[in-house]
């Protein structure tokens, strides 16, 4: 929306937007919430969100999958307040909630007998990267093309590079010193081949292969069983550390994260967005023996942050790791979910004959506007980025929020309902409709 177009709306939303352009650059605090005509929200409950100006919208969005039970749900915010009144942050020595948050982490992550604490999903995946390094004592990160991993220097090559590109660079950004740049190789994901002639390249200097391991940042690519296992089997060979950043799969596809589905155990692995439903939390884990790496168990790589376990986050953290591990029905629950979205719009696109095939995992669910299957990378980029964006307005304008970025994922929360998806069908059969006409 420019300048102009809100210059002449007199709404609520259009003043909001209006002052945050003044005093926040581009009015919004990353660059991806600007994408697709951005409102200004004033409420969130349960599955849906509200704008300024009162619309209700249904929420697959998620804030990027970081809500996982609903928004305010009270499992979460009840035991947060509980916190705030409890000891808040004191910066020395360790608070009961950070053990307790160690304690279920370690318990329920197969690979994880240590975990360290911290405030996103950017920072969990830049300690496993200076740790890696560290451990091997190499340079090189080995990531898929397509992945994201947050927005720091070792992992902003080739995150998305479509005609439509969701970040519009690549790398992600400028102001990356090319060293760093150069420091990452990329392969191609279900591919071990591009793998293996990295290492053929790159002899004893590939420190990790870090990967998603169900790529949702391209919506959502399902591994081959044979591929993360090819990797666990490389990296091991080859001297690297296996890291899965499960910062969107971890705890919303199972309590034990993707490597409990998998059965492959990763060296390291990252969680962070669901892990607190919406609350700030993040961290890696891993065996002792490399966690205590780490300066705050004596050793070289040093581990520090203010906020790092602080008692809110935890409180979160803790709760929502409580709730799932109480309530195994919610898996049972999305993943059917998940599966009715998914075969309801195949079966659109299939009676409308339109070039669209829904993709995912569990509750999360994306829809490719190109003919299957739909394995790889290279696959991705038939994808009609430009259908999506018109897929994704038409139903932001019916009050479906999904993600605003063509080859991204939506979320279904224990707060979605069989009538939410059907209602949801409904209006997708319309808009798909709409845009083959
Ligand atoms: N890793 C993955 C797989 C992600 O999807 C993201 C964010 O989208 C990150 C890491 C970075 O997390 P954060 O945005 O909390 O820094």
């Amino acid at each position: 929306m420019t300048s102009a177009d809100l210059a002449g709306d007199s709404s609520t939303g259009a003043k909001l937007l209006t002052a945050a352009r003044e005093v926040i650059p581009g009015g919004v605090n990353s660059a991806t919430r600007l994408v697709g005509a951005p409102h200004a929200l004033t409420g969130a409950s349960g599955a849906y969100v509200t704008d300024a100006d009162g619309r209700r919208y249904l929420d697959y969005h998620a804030a990027f999958g970081a809500i996982l039970l609903g928004h305010s749900a009270p499992e979460v915010d009840d035991p947060v307040r509980a916190a705030i009144g409890g000891i808040d942050l004191v910066g020395w020595g360790v608070t009961e909630p950070e053990i307790d948050l160690a304690r279920l982490v370690v318990e329920m992550i197969p690979s994880a007998e240590q975990m360290i604490s911290a405030m996103s999903g950017s920072e969990a995946v830049a300690q496993a990267v200076r740790l890696a390094r560290a451990v091997t004592d190499r340079p090189l990160i080995l990531k898929f093309q397509g992945g994201f991993h947050g927005w720091q220097d070792a992992v902003a090559r080739n995150v998305i590079s479509s005609a439509e590109s969701a970040y519009g660079l690549d790398p992600l950004s400028r102001g990356i010193l090319d060293g760093a740049l150069d420091a990452t190789v990329i392969a191609e994901f279900n591919d071990l081949d591009s793998v293996r002639e990295l290492y053929d390249r790159y002899p004893e200097r590939i420190a990790a292969v870090i990967l998603e391991p169900i790529p949702h940042n391209v919506g959502a690519l399902l591994p081959d069983a044979a591929f993360i296992e090819g990797l666990r089997t490389i990296t091991s060979e080859q001297g690297s550390l296996l890291v899965f950043d499960e910062v969107i799969t971890g705890f919303r596809h199972a309590l034990g994260g993707y490597q409990q589905i998998c059965g492959v155990r990763p060296d390291l692995t990252t969680f962070g967005k669901a892990m607190g439903n919406g609350y700030p939390i993040a961290g890696l884990a891993g065996p002792r023996g490399l966690m205590e790496r780490f300066s705050s168990a004596g050793g070289d790589v040093l581990l520090a942050g203010t906020f790092n376990g602080n008692p809110v986050s935890s409180a979160a953290g803790i709760a929502t790791i409580n709730y799932l591990r109480d309530h195994p029905e919610f898996y049972e629950r999305t993943y059917a979910l998940g599966d009715r979205i998914r075969s309801g719009l195949g079966a659109i696109a299939g009676e409308l004959g339109i070039h669209a095939v829904p993709a995912g995992f569990g509750g999360v669910f994306a829809l490719y506007f190109a003919e299957g299957p739909i394995r790889g990378y290279r696959d991705l980029l038939r994808d009609n980025d430009e259908a999506y964006i018109a897929f994704h307005r038409r139903m932001t304008d019916r009050g479906f929020l999904m993600l605003p970025l063509a080859l991204k994922r939506n979320h279904i929360s224990a707060a979605h309902t069989e009538a939410d998806i059907d209602r949801t069908l409904e209006a997708a059969r319309d808009v798909l409709r709409s845009i083959r006409d």
